[in-house]
């Protein structure tokens, strides 16, 4: 910031993180030259961006998406939208998938981006570069890009942010014995639509969102269903057709697959819904100090930035939240440390944080892999964003209507869909009469 008069920002990933990363930088324009948005991909939209095929897209990017083909939100609009952009008033609360993209189309075109984004541009190494200084002096990034037609190109930023998500390189636990397994091996991420699962038995893995929808979409064309899952004695009230069961602990050398109760069964298909891991393969971990590992990453500070690092921002790390409104503040929160609004403590200091937040959830029983679920956390998460940053924090009707619908998801996941909200006020949300979606 001292070298330059505006800061210049690089945004990896247009889904909606990056999206709104380059929204609240370009209504800076004194602060912050316009971003540069690197999106692999020849669209934006990330997740929601729909794409029937699974393999790889004319060998030129994987694809990216998770998304099948008739998946509705998981939350409604009023909570899932951006502050202060809501979606359509004609639109039910739980949404098809094609009106979350329209959506961020409305967002792009409200704001001006499309035109900051650097379409089929993948980033392969982000690296920081020193520059001087007798005073510890700040740090620059060197982003080291190639074009699908084959051009490399590196542009140096006084920030990174990192928004190219985390729900697509498939997360397989491994299961002993696997490879006796006979039939097919599948992981959500390459599930579109039941109709090829007709008729078949299928093992579906996870009980979380997609595991659980899926089992649904699958009992709908007649597929015999076991969920396998660690709860299943806090059976969810599901459909006929299927089962709950215990985990599958491992594979025998007759192909049937074992549960922790010893119970076995045979099946066509074995479904993996047991999420992503972490992928960062344009970082060198080590040396931004830090730990990444499948389900966790470690450390950042206030679940944003490597203490060592603090101009390179993770926006959207963690998970069981209200994404759009999570990434912004996190966005807020992240301009407000480069334009000097927040002073941050020490490295040792934010590092100390971590350890002890850490520290904190393990001694409550919390597993590794869920050190990054927020769930009830997020709203004091955002609360002390929003206080230190100075920014208008979510108003509380967010809040009360997320746990009304945890509290119906839980009560019935196939029903809770059917119900309608409407937002009243900033602390008041009442129900609904449903709208037919266009
Ligand atoms: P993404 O949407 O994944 O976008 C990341 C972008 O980065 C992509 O466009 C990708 O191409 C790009 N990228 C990746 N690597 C690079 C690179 N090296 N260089 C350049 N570009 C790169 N959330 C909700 O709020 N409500 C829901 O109902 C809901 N349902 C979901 C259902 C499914 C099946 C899944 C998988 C997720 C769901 N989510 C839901 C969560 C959803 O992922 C978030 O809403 C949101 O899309 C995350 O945004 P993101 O920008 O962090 O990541």
């Amino acid at each position: 910031m001292e070298r330059r008069s505006r800061a210049r920002v690089a945004v990896i990933g247009a889904g909606p993180a990056g999206l709104c990363a380059a929204r609240h930088i370009l209504s800076r324009p004194e602060t912050f030259d316009p971003p540069v948005v690197y999106e692999m991909t020849d669209h934006f939209g990330g997740t929601w961006f729909y794409e029937e095929q699974v393999g790889p897209h004319d060998n030129v990017y994987p694809i990216h998406s998770s998304m099948y083909r008739d998946l509705r939100t998981n939350l409604p609009k009023e909570v899932m939208m951006f502050p202060e952009f809501p979606f359509d008033d004609h639109l039910p609360s739980f949404m098809h998938h094609t009106s979350v993209q329209l959506y961020l189309e409305k967002y792009c075109e409200r704001h001006d981006i499309t035109r900051h984004i650097k379409f089929n541009t993948a980033v392969e190494k982000v690296k920081p570069v020193s520059m001087e200084t007798k005073t510890g002096g700040a740090v620059t990034w060197e982003v080291i890009s190639h074009r699908t037609c084959g051009d490399r190109n590196t542009q140096t930023f006084d920030s990174v942010f990192v928004c190219n998500g985390h729900y697509s390189d498939p997360h397989l636990p491994y299961i002993p014995g696997i490879e006796h397994f006979e039939g097919k091996v599948l992981h959500s991420h390459s599930y579109r639509y039941p109709e090829p699962f007709a008729n078949k038995s299928v093992v579906v893995l996870g009980a979380r969102a997609s595991g659980v929808d899926i089992s649904i979409e699958l009992a709908q064309v007649n597929a015999r269903v076991i969920l396998s899952h660690s709860t299943p004695t806090m059976s969810l009230p599901l459909p006929l057709g299927i089962q709950q069961a215990t985990s599958v602990v491992g594979v025998s050398e007759n192909g049937s697959l074992q549960f922790q109760d010893g119970s076995v069964t045979r099946a066509d298909i074995l479904l993996f819904c047991t999420g992503y891991n972490f992928n960062f393969p344009f970082l060198c971990p080590s040396e931004l100090g830090l730990d990444i590992q499948a389900l966790f990453v470690t450390p950042l500070y206030k679940y944003l930035l490597p203490p060592g690092f603090p101009s390179m921002f993770f926006i959207g790390i963690c998970k069981i939240i209200c994404p759009f409104i999570h990434f912004d503040c996190q966005v807020q929160f992240a301009l407000a440390v480069l334009d000097g609004t927040v002073k941050l403590p020490t490295q040792a200091e934010m590092e100390k944080e971590v350890q002890r937040e850490m520290q904190k959830k393990l001694d409550a029983g919390v597993q590794v892999k869920h050190l990054l679920h927020l769930d009830k956390d997020q709203w004091d998460y955002y609360l002390d964003l929003a206080r230190v940053a100075r920014f208008t924090p979510p108003q509380p009707v967010f809040r009360s209507l997320y746990e009304e619908v945890g509290r119906q998801r839980k009560k019935d996941p196939q029903k809770y869909r059917q119900i309608n909200y409407r937002l009243i006020d900033a602390t008041q949300w009442e129900l609904s009469e449903a709208s037919p979606e266009k």
